[in-house]
């Protein structure tokens, strides 16, 4: 098992936080507010146990230092965070303090703020009737982008995540598929996925024959027969990172039909990665992806968006689809997984993660594509 990775640092931690109040300030927003959640632990480290109904919030503005409000309880576990050193922890106390009242002079009196998308109302609506006249606008709505571009440390881990994944692959290739459930063989998936060092499985798709043609399908009491098309797509979190990678395998010899979808999809699926190119829009991966699928006679069978973008989560923005015009810049990270559907027969979707360089893309799965055949 390979060591783990150094932790981030206070400066790590110091330089995500002055990088987004600068695209704040540039989009024109008067700051962002952030709650806990994936944003929170990407732009300080912290994770309380549990959002709750005591307020937690980081306020990122221009002209001052990042300032940490928590829960005078919470306040240890808040300063032992890798990125406290990186914040001014503003504690409050119940029965004594009203936080929102200690967070409105933190705050521009008025101006627009972005909030973390998973803030909960409650709060939001406390720091609302504590500033009247400010405006809110959520935080991908606002910066879509503040944690699409991933520096070097993260690039590894989420290499590092798609190798374990990839493993996890190759493993699976071994076990027996015929004659058993795709709950069965989910549960191997997971149990692979934390050998190779994942600490959370986010999910562990299974669709033999007709399942796989549901997109949204996981994995169920189907037993699976000889002759089945099975999608496997699962991923999750290693090292605070993510992976999701999708192949789809044949139990026994596939038909001539069978591999001709597969073929179609696995030319569309390197389109999109040919395509991921700096300065590309990202509707550009959609449009190559679904260009090859729709020449081939499935477009209307290709029904979901071509990728998302992947980091401390596994489902963020960038999005690959049509209508997202932002362009592509070196270190963003998502994954590119055409796929075809056909309802009531079976499945096919290869996923890989793709990061932008200035090279040109990058795989960071690495299993080969053609179409496994297990027992
Ligand atoms: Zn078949
Ligand atoms: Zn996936
Ligand atoms: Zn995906």
């Amino acid at each position: 098992m390979p060591t783990p990775p150094a932790p981030f640092t206070a400066d790590d931690y110091r330089a995500r936080m002055a990088r987004a109040a600068e695209s704040a300030a540039e989009a024109g927003l008067a700051g962002i507010l952030i709650a806990p959640g994936p944003d929170l632990v990407h732009l300080t480290g912290y994770q309380p146990p549990a959002a709750t109904e005591r307020l937690t919030l980081l306020v990122l503005t221009a002209d001052r230092d990042p300032v940490l409000v928590v829960p005078a309880l919470e306040a240890p576990d808040a300063e032992r965070a890798p990125g406290a050193p990186a914040t001014t922890l503003r504690p409050w106390t119940d029965g004594k303090d009203d936080p929102y009242a200690v967070t409105a002079p933190l705050l521009t009196a008025s101006g627009r703020f972005a909030v973390s998308d998973n803030t909960w109302a409650l709060h939001l609506l406390g720091v609302q009737q504590a500033l009247p006249s400010t405006t809110y606008a959520a935080l991908t709505e606002a910066l879509p982008m503040l944690r699409a571009v991933k520096d070097s440390h993260e690039l590894e881990r989420l290499a590092a995540a798609g190798a374990a994944a990839d493993a996890a692959y190759e493993e699976i290739l071994k076990v027996p598929f015929a004659g058993r459930r795709e709950t069965e063989v989910a549960a191997d998936l997971a149990a692979l996925l934390r050998r190779f060092g994942h600490s959370q499985v986010d999910f562990t798709v299974v669709g033999s024959g007709p399942n796989g043609a549901n997109p949204h399908h996981e994995a169920g009491d189907r037993t699976i027969e000889h002759g089945d098309m099975v999608v496997l797509d699962f991923g999750g979190l290693k090292d605070g990172y993510g992976s999701d990678t999708t192949r789809t395998v044949h139990v026994g010899e596939p038909t001539p039909a069978e591999q001709h979808i597969h073929d179609v999809v696995r030319e569309a699926q390197q389109a999109g990665f040919e395509a991921a190119r700096a300065g590309v829009p990202c509707e550009e991966v959609d449009r190559a992806a679904r260009t090859v699928i729709t020449d081939a006679g499935y477009g209307d069978l290709f029904i979901h968006r071509t990728g998302h973008g992947i980091g401390v989560t596994t489902h963020e923005p960038p999005y690959m689809i049509e209508g997202e015009t932002l362009p592509l810049v070196p270190g963003m990270c998502f994954s590119v997984e055409p796929g075809i559907y056909l309802p009531g027969r079976f499945g096919v979707r290869i996923e890989d993660i793709v990061t932008v360089t200035a090279e040109g893309p990058r795989r960071l799965n690495n299993t080969p594509h053609d179409l496994a055949v297990v027992t």
